[in-house]
């Protein structure tokens, strides 16, 4: 019989497959790695599954132990899953401007949500960091995985995403594309890359226009889930050669064509990806293998990027005048 014996041996392995359309006028072969096909349907459930397994070895993490993190997204839904299958409970902290739906996925996977006021000043002791740290204090047994800094997040990309790529392209990949978020995808992956090429493989982030990574300082722009106001100590900037910034703008219709034109509903940081993939392979020969990480699925954004009303509201269209990609080689 073929089976899984536990949804998190379902974790990983997934597939590399061609962008066809996207990629009209591009020689080089464009690939796309999809970590909505994870089990909590983002690559964060790779890193959920090590600080886990981390945490528990180093005897931080004990039977009957709780999981205090400050998230409302991908992050949490793996700590939630892995944490369910092991006995933890979970408790996340979020800022009230997270939706209804963000919410009851969280609490779907048996995680409690403590919420928090937006419009306060991060010292304030209501703030969504003073209070996952007071929590962390008070709550016997608490871990509080801090994925801006813990270590484990960039190793389990270096010891699984990496090696699934180098396997999966035979070793031809020339270029690997991420987007930026904590910097643990693009930082693990393009150690490993790194590492087994000799150099080779060229190591390529991709950064919302505004965002620390390519040269900004906060956040003025709407794509979720990468582009920082500070740098965290789980990026490794010594592996990247190059970041591409994108608009939100050139982020949306990518992600809205990814869904109308290859098949793939996923989320804006995708689309970010992607464009920074497609201006990275513009001039490359037909023998380059360009592999791009889409992070999650588009279902979560389905009231934002894949509706009308919303992209109007901010001025996006279809064909949107204000697209721009910026080149930033380091
Ligand atoms: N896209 C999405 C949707 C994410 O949730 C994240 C994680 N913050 C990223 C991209 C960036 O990944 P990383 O934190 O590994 O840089």
């Amino acid at each position: 019989m073929k089976y899984a014996n536990s949804v998190i041996d379902l974790v990983g392995n997934t597939p590399l497959v061609k962008l066809n359309s996207v990629t009209e006028g591009i020689r080089a072969t464009v690939l796309a790695k999809v970590e909505y096909l994870n089990p909590g349907g983002s690559s964060k459930d790779r890193i959920a599954t090590r600080i886990i397994d981390a945490a528990e070895r180093d005897g931080l993490l004990k039977p009957g132990g709780t999981i205090v993190e400050p998230t409302s997204g991908n992050t949490g839904i793996g700590l939630a899953l892995v944490a369910q299958q092991r006995g933890y409970r979970c408790v996340f902290v979020l800022p009230d401007k997270v939706g209804e739906d963000k919410r009851n996925v969280l609490t779907a996977y048996g995680a409690e949500i403590v919420v928090t006021p937006t419009a306060v000043a991060p010292e304030d002791p209501d703030s969504y960091y003073s209070v996952s740290d007071r929590l962390a204090r008070e709550i016997p047994g608490a871990f509080k995985p801090n994925q801006y800094s813990n270590q484990n997040g960039p190793l389990s990309h270096y010891e699984t995403t990496g090696p699934e790529i180098w396997r999966d392209t035979e070793g031809q990949i020339t270029h690997f594309v991420a987007g930026v978020g904590t910097g643990g995808t693009i930082s693990g992956v393009g150690r490993y890359l790194k590492e087994v090429s000799g150099g080779a493989v060229q190591i390529i982030g991709a950064d919302p226009e505004g965002s620390v990574y390519s040269g900004g300082t906060g956040r003025p722009y709407l794509v979720e889930g990468v582009g920082e106001d500070f740098w965290p100590t789980a990026y490794d900037g010594s592996v990247v050669d190059r970041i591409i910034a994108a608009s939100d703008a050139t982020s949306f219709e990518l992600t809205r064509r990814l869904a109308r034109e290859e098949g793939l509903l996923v989320g804006g940081s995708s689309g970010l990806a992607v464009a920074a993939a497609l201006e990275a392979a513009r001039d490359l020969p037909a023998e380059a293998v360009v592999v791009v990480l889409l992070p999650d699925g588009g279902r979560g954004y389905l009231g934002k990027i894949f509706n009308e009303k919303w992209m109007r509201s901010y001025g996006f269209t279809d064909s949107p005048a204000g697209a721009t990609v910026r080149d930033i080689v380091k």
